[in-house]
């Protein structure tokens, strides 16, 4: 998953004066994408779309539906109620003021507005926002290896799951547990075996090869592999080819029972999710896969289907 974003990031422009418009995409568009809208619905529209902006400037009065109408419905949504909106206004009362930041825009500018201070602004909302982004990622990445954490995966994996119910393809999901990797830390000592599991999360990342896929840390010397709308057969080679990557570390294990080097095991499940299926369910079979590996001589992927 890669969670920054590319490009000039885009600014929402909302008037209904095409004058207006064309002046503040002229002075915003060196260093910005301006996207414009002419109204309120337009502009809820961009909103909720495929490519959200990252900042709305928006006028108050519109025709039909008007800017404060527009901040409410934002607000109203998950998908929207963080994209910061500075309402750009001829209404200067401190009244009209009060009112727009109480519904939530992060600030105000009176027309006939200075170009140098709108630019200003905009550049220190989306500073501000850069910075949560930045905190809100740290927030999911497990610390020793970089690669997503628990609490990451729990989230994208319901997400997923509701996902996949509705649109009825196959997902798969693996358990990783290091080999003997008790023995492995009492030997080499526990920061050896700190960046044996750092190597190990970037092989097993570099095995996935589709955006939707996932590598979280599961916990301890576990990892876990989300492969959503991935069927048995393209789940089995994504896995073993997981497996031989750390194979192709090659770190040498002498008290491993079943290499001279690290290996990992892994359970894979892969379902067509229906209403019996629950999310927990699902994650025990890929363990119960996990614990036959095991048994059945560890560096090797065991792998079931439910619900065919
Ligand atoms: P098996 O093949 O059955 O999985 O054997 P194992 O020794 O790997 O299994 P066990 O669950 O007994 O041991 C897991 C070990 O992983 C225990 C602990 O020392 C080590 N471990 C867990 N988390 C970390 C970590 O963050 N850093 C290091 N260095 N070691 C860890
Ligand atoms: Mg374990
Ligand atoms: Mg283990």
């Amino acid at each position: 998953m890669k969670m920054e974003q590319k490009g000039k990031p885009r600014i929402l422009i909302v008037d209904d004066e095409k004058m207006n418009l064309k002046v503040l995409a002229d002075l915003l568009k060196d260093d910005y994408s301006p996207v414009l809208a002419r109204d309120g619905e337009q502009a809820l529209q961009h909103a909720f779309g495929d490519s959200p902006p990252d900042l709305i400037l928006l006028d108050v009065v519109m025709p039909d539906m008007g800017g404060y109408e527009v901040v409410k419905r934002l607000k109203n949504s998950d998908r929207t109620k963080n994209i910061p909106v500075i309402f750009v206004t001829a209404l200067d009362s401190v009244i009209d003021e009060e009112h727009g930041l109480k519904l939530g825009a992060v600030d105000y500018i009176t027309k006939p507005f200075s170009p140098p201070i709108v630019k200003i602004r905009v550049h220190n909302h989306l500073r501000i926002v850069h910075q949560y982004k930045l905190l809100d990622q740290l927030a999911y990445l497990d610390g020793l290896t970089e690669i997503s954490n628990r609490r990451r995966f729990e989230e994208y994996f319901k997400r997923e799951w509701t996902r996949s119910a509705r649109s009825i393809t196959p997902f798969s999901l693996a358990m990783v547990d290091v080999d003997f990797f008790k023995p492995f830390n009492d030997h080499y000592g526990h920061a050896m075996g700190d960046r044996t599991l750092q190597k190990i999360a970037k092989a097993l990342d570099s095995a996935l090869m589709r955006p939707a896929d996932l590598i979280a840390r599961y916990g301890g010397e576990e990892f876990v592999m989300m492969l959503p709308e991935t069927d048995a057969f393209a789940a089995k080679g994504v896995t073993e080819r997981a497996l031989q990557k750390v194979v192709e570390l090659n770190i040498p294990h002498h008290y491993s029972q079943v290499a001279e080097y690290v290996t990992v095991s892994i359970g894979l499940v892969t379902t067509l999710i229906d209403d019996t299926l629950t999310p927990e369910t699902f994650v025990a079979a890929a363990d119960k896969n996990l614990y036959l590996a095991k048994e059945n001589g560890r560096n090797r992927v065991v792998a079931s289907a439910i619900g065919f």
